[in-house]
Formats: structure tokens, C-alpha cells, sequence
């Protein structure tokens, strides 16, 4: 049977030789080099943490618990080490250092091996014992105190005192490949990606799922309430949960259209009618032995009666009914609150309010709702080509449109914008730029100026004064966005191309403004398989959001077609489409006649 094994990620140490930088943040191939550790070792455990003493927020923004050293100031990895077996909520723990991104994928499974009942197993290289490559056994614990409260410094003493084992990782050199130095990491940004450019763009980016995932882990939503008059809430986000102020329905009523009795009558031959229920008008005196009352659908049941018969099983004439077929007790009556009792919740909190919304809140007889405050948004376009409307273009230039389809999705998202207009690229200017939008708003957008020769400024500006969390996803179009913080505002810097803008914000963006501005669950689009009409063009690598068009074909059946040219730049391709075809990450060309899987436009 498999043992639950847990994993500790070691990025507590000092990186003396890389300028002091925080190893595990420094940048590979796209992503921080933790992560690909992370990468390889999440399928293979558990629970994973990571240790770490310093940029704690930076390394929770990964997804997973941050432990700290419970000694300060210890030097070496014990600490961190008797941190995690502290923490592990598996009996056997994996222990790796954070600056080895070449992990291979069955290295538990070789240490579980060596392990068998032992206290610890080493990972040999052939040459030496690589003691932070190890998985010990929770039971260490207290050993691991006393050792280190009388002094112990040297991790191999330790584990002279376990029942040590040993496991043979020499034919997995690379696994002890680690980063100590610029240069060292530059060769490993090499290793993982050959072809890569000075910014890593080529780098093996982070798939769209995931890097969602991260983003949604990273971001809480705002605080800050409103009381809104009820039509003014429209597109807000409830901040409070709408409860039913009183039952619904709000009397028993008839369910069916017939005669309103009681069953204690049922030996009598004939009833009385006595009156009627309608809806609006109901009957308002108490009926006595041997009466009845006309009812229709919906009409209050009077005082009195416990059974409705359908008037299909009584025969009336003038005012005497006859019950051909006598009703149970209670048939043909829905009960007060059968529905909704009061306090129910008709709304819950996090809810973005919709038409439907707006009525079924005033059929509660509210006039005004809490919700959110609305999320400011700041953004701004980079280039030095870009002109507004109104200006004239000279050669090369062109008109600026992200900052309206960025303004158009914002704006179906209900959003507080703040647009700073076009911005050079010339790193005064952008800092200045994003250091207003950053005072201002809860989150910046820029689009432009991440892409290749870019890349390393942006990321830059946001290594400089903020965090950079990622800045490649395995994504087409719209590779180069970029996500983190920006002082205290969140960042995301889109690309240029105008349909890489609105297929990275609808992705990527979108999601995490929507659970920033506090809806819960965010909406997710849905998405389902149609035939596809077209042939489609692919490369394996990067999943695709291809532009498409939803139809009915003459002989009645739903379908997709490419609505043609799918080049990032060709934004008529986004006006002319009510679809992205989402195409995996490995897919290849597709036939006509393939199904696909489609996501239809938000429209809100
Ligand atoms: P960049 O990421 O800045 O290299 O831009 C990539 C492409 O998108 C270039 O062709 C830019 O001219 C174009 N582009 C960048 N920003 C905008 C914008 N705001 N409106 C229209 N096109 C843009
Ligand atoms: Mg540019």
C-alpha cells in the first residue's frame, strides 16, 4: 500500500553567492525557481510546504503553506527541517532544497523504497551522501530537538544517530544540479529551455489552468460596503446574503382550481357553498360543518378547511356541491413556506446581481441591498507607436484600441476604471505611470510592452517596486502577461496585440478582478463540445483560444466554424466570433468534422 508521504521545499537559506536575492524567487524560465520544483514533487506527494524566512507573502502566493523556522536566526537547514517534521501531516517527509529545478518524477518513490522502516534515507550520488536530499520519518522529531538543543550543527552527525538508509541516485546527476550563481542560473535557464531569449519568453510556460489557479490563490477580495438603492445594484456584488423577510408562499393556498372543504365532512351528501377564494380576494369567514368554498389555483385557503377537491370530482348545483371522490387530508393545498421560510436564503453574498436578481429581491419588498464597494481598476497603454483618437498619425503610428476593449470589459464587470491614457516606453515615464495608478486604484492593467526585448523592463519595474508572481503562460495568443504586485496594488501586464489583450483578460484577468471585487464562486463560462466545420490549424505546445463562431446549419444542427485568419493582432476576428474554440495544450491540426470544445462570450 502506498504511504502518505508530504514534502518541505527548503528556501529558508541565505544565497550569499546570488547578491543575497531569495533563491527560490529568482527567475527560470519563466516562473520562480521554486516552482519547478514544485512542479515535479506536487504529483508525487501528498501535502507540500515550503520553508522559508523571508518574502513569506511572495512564496504563499504560490498556493501552498509557508512555514517559518521555529528557531530564528539558525543557520543551515535543521531548522528548516525541524520545522517541517513539526509540520507534516504525513508520517514520512520529504525534504528538498529549492534551487534543484531537475527533479525527477519517481524520486519518492526510489526514497520510500530505501526507507523501507528506517528513520531516514539519504540520497547518495554516487560519490557522497547529499544529506538535504532525504526522507525522514516524523518519529525524528524529538531526536532532532535534543540533538540541536545540545548544540548539533552538522546534519550528518544527526543522522548517524538514526537508523540511516541509503538511496542510490547516482544515475539521476541532474538532480543534484542546483543554482548558486548568476551564471549557474543562467546555464540552467539554458537546460530548461534551449531556445529561449534574454527574457525567457520560449520559456516552458506556465499552463493556463495553473497559472489561473495561482492567480485565484493569490488575491482576496477588497472590503468596503454599500448600501445601494435597489436598481442602482444592478452588476454589483452582494455583500450580504438577501434572506426571505417573511414565508413564501405566504398562506396555504389551493393548488388545484375546486372546492375548499373539511375531511370530517366526507360522511355528508351534500356541502354548502358558502363563498369564495380567488386569488386576490380571499374568502374571509370560518367554514362550519357542511361547508364548502369555490377555490381557484392560488386562492388563500379559508379557516377551517384542511383539503382542496378538484372540481373535476364534484358536481355543483346552484349552491349545493356534490364530492363524487373525496379528498385526502391536506390534498390539493400548498403549505405556507413551503418554498421559503423566513430567513431563508433567496441571494447569498458574493452573488453578482442580475435582472432576475433585481425582481426576485423587490418581490421581497426590499428597497435597498449591501454590496461590495466597486473595484477600481487603473490602466494605461505602452508604446511609443500608439496615438489616441483625435491625434494624427504619422508614419508607423496607429491608434491606440486596447484602451477600448480593455475600457468595454472592465465596463461589462461593473468596474471602477481609471484610464491614465497612452504612456512611452521610457522607464521614468512608466514608473511614474504606474506609481499613480498603484496610489489610486486596487489594481493596475497595462497592456504592450511585455513582449520580447520588453519583457525584462516590465518584469523589472515589477521586481524593482513590487513582485513579480509569473510572466509566462503556455497560452495562444497572449503568452507574455504578467501578474503580480505592484507596491500595494495587484498587477497585470498584458500583452499588446489586441486580441492576445482581450484573450488573456477574458482567461486570466477577468476571473481574478472578479473574485478581487468579492464574487464568490467567480463565474466561470461554460464550455461544451460542438462539431467543428473548419479545418484547424495547431501546434502542440501552448492550449489555443481560437476564434469561433457558434451556427445552425441549414439541416438544423449546432455547430462551429472558424471565423478564419486567427492572427493576434486581427481583432475583427474577435467582433466577427461569439466563441473561443479552446484547443488543448498538445493538440495538433484538426480535420473538419472534429469536436471541439467551445466557450461562448461572456456578455456580462
Ligand atoms: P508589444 O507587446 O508592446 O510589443 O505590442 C505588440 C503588438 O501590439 C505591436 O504590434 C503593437 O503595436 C501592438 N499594440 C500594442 N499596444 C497596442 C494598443 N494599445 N492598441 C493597439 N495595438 C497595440
Ligand atoms: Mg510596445
Amino acid at each position: 500500500m502506498a504511504h502518505s508521504v508530504s514534502a518541505m521545499i527548503l528556501a529558508g537559506g541565505r544565497a550569499t553567492r546570488m547578491g543575497g536575492q531569495d533563491k527560490g524567487l529568482i527567475p527560470l524560465a519563466g516562473q520562480p525557481m521554486i516552482q519547478h520544483v514544485i512542479n515535479s514533487i506536487a504529483p508525487q506527494v501528498d501535502h507540500l510546504a515550503i520553508n522559508a524566512n523571508r518574502n513569506q507573502a511572495d512564496y504563499a502566493a504560490l498556493g501552498y503553506p509557508v512555514i517559518g523556522d521555529d528557531i530564528s536566526g539558525y543557520q543551515g537547514p535543521l531548522a528548516g527541517m525541524a520545522a517541517g517534521l513539526g509540520w507534516s501531516p504525513s508520517e514520512r517527509l520529504l525534504m528538498l532544497p529549492c534551487d534543484g529545478p531537475l527533479v525527477p518524477n519517481d524520486l519518492v518513490a526510489r526514497l520510500l523504497a530505501a526507507l523501507g522502516d528506517g528513520d531516514v534515507a539519504v540520497a547518495h550520488d554516487g560519490k557522497r551522501l547529499q544529506p538535504v536530499h532525504v526522507l525522514l520519518h516524523r518519529r525524528c522529531l524529538p531526536s532532532l530537538q535534543r540533538f540541536m538543543a545540545e548544540g548539533g550543527r552538522k546534519i550528518d552527525r544527526w543522522y548517524a544517530e538514526l537508523d540511516q538508509r541509503t538511496a542510490d541516485l547516482s544515475d539521476q546527476q541532474d538532480l543534484f544540479v542546483n543554482v548558486n550563481t548568476p551564471m549557474e542560473r543562467d546555464a540552467m535557464e539554458q537546460r530548461l529551455n534551449p531556445t529561449a531569449n534574454d527574457c525567457g519568453h520560449d520559456a516552458p510556460s506556465l499552463p493556463v489552468e495553473e497559472a489561473l489557479a495561482r492567480m485565484l490563490n493569490a488575491v482576496t477580495p477588497i472590503t468596503g460596503r454599500r448600501q445601494l438603492a435597489l436598481r442602482s445594484a444592478l452588476g454589483q456584488v452582494l455583500a450580504e446574503p438577501i434572506t426571505a423577510p417573511a414565508p413564501v408562499p405566504a398562506h396555504d393556498n389551493a393548488a388545484m382550481d375546486g372546492y375548499a372543504l373539511r375531511t370530517i365532512d366526507a360522511e355528508q351528501k351534500t356541502l354548502q357553498l358558502v363563498g369564495s377564494a380567488f386569488a386576490g380576494h380571499p374568502f374571509t369567514g370560518t367554514l362550519g360543518a357542511g361547508e364548502c368554498v369555490r377555490i381557484m389555483t392560488g386562492g388563500v385557503v379559508p379557516a377551517g378547511a384542511d383539503a382542496v377537491v378538484m372540481q373535476e370530482r364534484a358536481e355543483r348545483d346552484g349552491n349545493t356541491v356534490v364530492i363524487n371522490q373525496w379528498p385526502e387530508l391536506g390534498e390539493n393545498i400548498r403549505r405556507a413556506g413551503e418554498d421559503l421560510q423566513t430567513g431563508d436564503t433567496i441571494l447569498p453574498a458574493g452573488r453578482r446581481i442580475t435582472a432576475a436578481d433585481l425582481g426576485l429581491i423587490a418581490s421581497t419588498g426590499r428597497a435597498e441591498v449591501t454590496t461590495w464597494r466597486p473595484l477600481r481598476v487603473a490602466f494605461f497603454s505602452t508604446g511609443d507607436e500608439l496615438r489616441s483618437l483625435g491625434e494624427l498619425l504619422e508614419a508607423g503610428q496607429i491608434y491606440d484600441s486596447n484602451r477600448y476593449t480593455i475600457y468595454g470589459m472592465l465596463n461589462n464587470l461593473h468596474i471602477e476604471i481609471i484610464d491614465r491614457g497612452v504612456v512611452k516606453d521610457d522607464e521614468a515615464a512608466l514608473t511614474q505611470a504606474l506609481d499613480e495608478c498603484a496610489a489610486d486604484a486596487d489594481v493596475v492593467l497595462t497592456s504592450g510592452g511585455v513582449s520580447v526585448g520588453e519583457a525584462d523592463y516590465m518584469v523589472k519595474l515589477l521586481r524593482a517596486h513590487g513582485e513579480p508572481h509569473f510572466w509566462s503562460i503556455a497560452m495562444k495568443p497572449g503568452r507574455p502577461l504578467t501578474f503580480g504586485r505592484y507596491r500595494q496594488a495587484w498587477y497585470f501586464g498584458l500583452p499588446g496585440n489586441p486580441v492576445s489583450v482581450m484573450a488573456t483578460f477574458s482567461q486570466i484577468v477577468a476571473p481574478a478582478l472578479r473574485k478581487l471585487a468579492g464574487e464568490n464562486p467567480p463565474y466561470q463560462a461554460p464550455r461544451f463540445q460542438l462539431p467543428c466545420l473548419s479545418d484547424l490549424k495547431k501546434k502542440p505546445g501552448r492550449q489555443e483560444f481560437q476564434r469561433g463562431r457558434m451556427i445552425t446549419t441549414e439541416s438544423g444542427q449546432r455547430a462551429v466554424e472558424s471565423v478564419g485568419r486567427q492572427g493576434s493582432g486581427i481583432l475583427r476576428s474577435m467582433s466577427e466570433a461569439n466563441c473561443f474554440i479552446v484547443l488543448p495544450a498538445d493538440a495538433e491540426d484538426m480535420p473538419a468534422g472534429s469536436q471541439v470544445e467551445v466557450e461562448p462570450f461572456t456578455l456580462t
